[in-house]
């Protein structure tokens, strides 16, 4: 739809112009910093950062209802900057302009509700928001699109060229860098740190496709971070971890959407996702918060996140009640199948204590909360959840075992709606399911195969058959109708067929 098309009250606003004033905030002593230049860590305390817009206020001289009205006329525009994260524009990047945003496809994933069977087995009314349906296969390509456009944007304003974006990764972080660097190349090249045989072989092959240099080191992703910390503190590269507070404002597209799927009713709403380095759920919070305060949605949704007991630091973080007697511990690591989540000592955790004491105070109530689950009932729980219609991955069987947990302990109840955050594709983390139904896990994930949940492929080859067709030996006249023949009652019986 064309400009002229729409309402004329949205047309002033459809197409987002660039306003704003941009800057780094440290969580630590509260310095801004201009973001002419790429910060990772506060130069004057080294803490984390977040990014603010200072004139953030202006957004509410537009009433809630019209800010409603524009982003939904705004997916009717055929522009591609803002057929992403970008069509939340004046919340996600306003000095960000159109012409330097990279677009390959990310965001707007589906939200599919539970069958009837699911939701009734899991006793709570939910669905899925598959961001295993991004371009790389992983939300992550929601802070991507966004910390890769604003490179692009330093490019093009000359602030930096040749660039070198390098990310420790748990698979999926490496994967998404890779390919939006290739996208750019030759302005920008790729390297990925992973810890060596952590990553699935799927993950491992993304980013080689993209023609990033790939290295694999020893230990696990918190010894992987370690490195490129030190490396971009010593050398002139671009750190892509989700320490870099772009890939953060770029993940608070999951909310806007969730907003929006849901005609921005959070009432009854709960948002369940998986914590590993969480930057996920620093972004899933902090875009609920932005929503919330220029009025878009009316209440704020209760927030749940899950992690596994074998990598479970911000949980127990947050079993003290008391928020003085609190002490974050970094925890070592035991195997997960939930293995992008695998990390013992999350960057964003300060993060996380900054914005979840935010969220509560202003929801006026506790509304974030924190679960632990088994290695077993993560992955039972995804493949309950795949016979049923959905392509979780390990992490989405995560989040959907925290769920039914969370309502087990009452957090959750009979009138709330869940959405439950299936990261990314199933077919990244099959090795898993494999394993599974191969009874082949090693002792350490604690997993042991349900019969029930169990498939494996059936070869079909009737002894009395002389002749059988091969690759490039096809078989002919009676070889070949009694192959069929023969074939298809042995498949009839298996499955009980009768005979029509
Ligand atoms: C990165 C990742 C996570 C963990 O997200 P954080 O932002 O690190 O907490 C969970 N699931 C998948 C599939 C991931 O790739
Ligand atoms: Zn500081």
């Amino acid at each position: 739809m064309k400009v002229e098309d729409f309402p004329i009250e949205i047309r002033p606003y459809i197409i987002p112009r660039q306003e704003g004033r941009i800057v780094y905030r440290c969580l630590g002593c509260g310095l801004e910093y201009g973001i002419e230049k790429l910060l990772y860590t506060c130069p004057d305390c080294g803490q984390v950062l977040l990014i603010y817009d200072l004139q953030f206020d202006r957004l509410k001289k537009i009433p809630g209802k019209l800010w409603r009205s524009i982003f939904d006329y705004r997916k009717m525009l055929t522009i591609p900057a803002l057929k992403g994260i970008y069509l939340y524009h004046e919340f996600i990047g306003p000095a960000m302009p159109l012409d330097c945003v990279i677009y390959l496809g990310e965001g707007h994933t589906p939200v599919i509700e539970a069958n009837s069977f699911l939701q009734e087995k899991a006793g709570v009314r939910f669905f899925f928001k598959n961001d295993g349906q991004n371009p790389s296969a992983s939300f992550k390509d929601r802070g991507m699109a966004s910390a890769l456009s604003y490179i692009n944007f330093l490019i093009k304003k000359g602030h930096v060229s040749d660039v070198l974006a390098i990310c420790a990764s748990t698979g999926d972080t490496s994967a998404s860098a890779a390919l939006y660097a290739s996208f750019l190349q030759p302005h920008v090249k790729s390297a990925v740190l992973l810890p060596h045989k952590k990553v699935t072989p799927q993950q491992l092959s993304q980013p080689l496709g993209s023609g990033a240099s790939v290295f694999e080191i020893p230990g696990v992703f918190d010894d992987c971070m370690k490195v490129v910390e030190a490396m971009s503190e010593k050398y002139n590269v671009a750190l892509l971890n989700s320490k870099n507070a772009w890939r953060i404002l770029g993940q608070e597209s999951y909310s806007y959407e969730i907003a929006q799927n849901f005609e921005y009713n959070m009432k009854d709403k709960t948002i369940v996702l998986p914590i590993g380095n969480a930057g996920n759920i620093t972004a899933v919070i902090n875009g609920f918060l932005k929503f919330y305060e220029i009025g878009i949605i009316d209440s704020l949704p209760k927030i749940i996140g899950v992690q596994s007991k074998h990598a479970n630091p911000v949980y127990r973080y947050y079993l003290e009640p008391d928020p003085k007697k609190r002490k974050f511990i970094p925890v070592t690591v035991k195997p997960s199948v939930a293995q992008a989540a695998m990390i013992g000592n999350p960057v964003s955790m300060p993060r996380v204590i900054y914005l979840v004491d935010l969220y509560n105070r202003l929801a006026g109530k506790k509304n974030v909360f924190f679960i632990e689950v088994s290695e077993q009932d993560i992955m039972d729980w995804q493949l309950v959840a795949n016979r049923n219609g959905h392509i979780a991955c390990t992490h989405g069987g995560e989040s959907l075992a925290g769920l039914v947990e969370a309502k087990k302990q009452g957090i959750v109840n009979n009138n709330d709606i869940a959405v439950v955050d299936s990261t990314a594709h199933a077919l990244k983390f099959s090795g898993f399911q494999e394993m599974y139904f191969e009874n082949r896990f090693p002792a350490e994930f604690e997993i042991t195969p349900d019969p029930n949940l169990i498939n494996s492929p059936v070869l079909i080859h009737p002894k009395d058959l002389k002749n059988v067709p091969a690759p490039g030996k096809p078989i002919k006249g009676d070889d070949f109708k009694q192959f069929v023949k023969r074939v298809s009652e042995e498949i009839a019986t298996r499955l009980n067929l009768k005979y029509r």
